[in-house]
């Protein structure tokens, strides 16, 4: 496995291996298995794997969330090692963004709901450092996880628009065992709100529930899905949706295949997840 920060060596590689098929998966480390899920689809489906670590600061609103996101760069080394990847990207902030960085890719309608609503600017970032890793490792297949179920519709609507030759490979959402759904934040959780955290999904599992059983009116689902996670005292609402997967569009009513998505402050700390519910 080789590690880089600058993007010359990156080029180099990639030109060096031009007929091998590359597959790439971005993340901003802290890895745990639900990143594994990716790294190792990846591997099954590639000769070659890279993998980005950056936590991007022009996708963070929050200083105080950019300054607590966990940073464990030498074990995730260890374990990208252990998966047998072939190429790591480590870049500090400078490289990435030059003083005389002035360019940002903007996708439109689809960021201005959901996440894009409540996190201004926050698509903006990713969108932008997302098409330069594209353009850098220039991969045949990126491999995106559905936890961040717009920020996968967000990146194919740049993917499309832009026309990059890249196939964007959707993962499943990789759970704990009582169902919350892995992420990096979750380190960040008191073990009182570790415990809480797990509304989130009660909440989704509850919502499919009612859809399942003929409830066709999103409010009414909503409102019980709202329940659930207001049992919990340091749960807060940021948002919960029932929406069209495709445009991601609030519903009124349940027709057809929806997205149930939520973020909720557990404490300070925020955790999104959602689900697929066929009709
Ligand atoms: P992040 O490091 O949070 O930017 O995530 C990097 C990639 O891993 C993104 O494509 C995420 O959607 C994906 N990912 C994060 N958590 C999970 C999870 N629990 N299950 C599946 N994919 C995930």
């Amino acid at each position: 496995m080789q590690t880089f920060q600058d993007i010359e060596n990156i080029r180099k590689i990639r030109a060096a291996e031009q007929s091998k098929t590359w597959g790439l998966v971005p993340t901003m480390g802290a890895l745990h298995e639900g990143h594994m899920s990716l790294v190792r689809r990846a591997r099954a489906e590639n000769e070659r794997v890279a993998v980005s670590i950056f936590v991007n600061p022009i996708q963070f609103n929050n200083p105080d969330d950019l300054e607590k996101y966990p940073r464990t760069v030498e074990r995730d080394l260890m374990l990208l090692e252990d998966e047998d990847v072939d190429l790591v990207w480590t870049p500090p902030k400078e490289i990435v963004y030059p003083p005389r960085f002035q360019t940002h890719v903007a996708v439109e309608k689809i960021t201005q709901v959901l996440e894009g609503a409540t996190r201004p600017g926050h698509f903006l970032g990713v969108t932008t450092v997302v098409a330069k890793l594209f353009n850098m490792f220039q991969p045949h297949r990126a491999y995106l996880g559905q936890k961040d179920y717009q920020q996968l519709a967000v990146i194919r609507q740049m993917v499309n628009d832009l026309n990059f030759p890249i196939e964007l490979v959707p993962c499943p959402i990789v759970r704990e065992a009582d169902g919350l759904a892995m992420s990096s934040r979750n380190v960040n959780l008191s073990a009182e709100g570790r415990q809480q955290a797990t509304c989130l999904y009660q909440s989704l599992v509850r919502g499919k529930e009612l859809i399942d059983a003929g409830e066709r009116t999103a409010t009414n689902v909503r409102r019980e899905m709202t329940d659930i996670v207001l049992k919990h005292d340091r749960a807060t609402i940021d948002y919960i949706s029932i929406a069209n997967p495709d445009n991601l569009n609030e519903l009124e009513t349940i027709e057809r295949k929806v997205l149930i998505s939520m973020a909720v402050f557990i404490d300070s700390v925020r955790l999104i997840d959602n689900m697929e519910v066929e009709v």
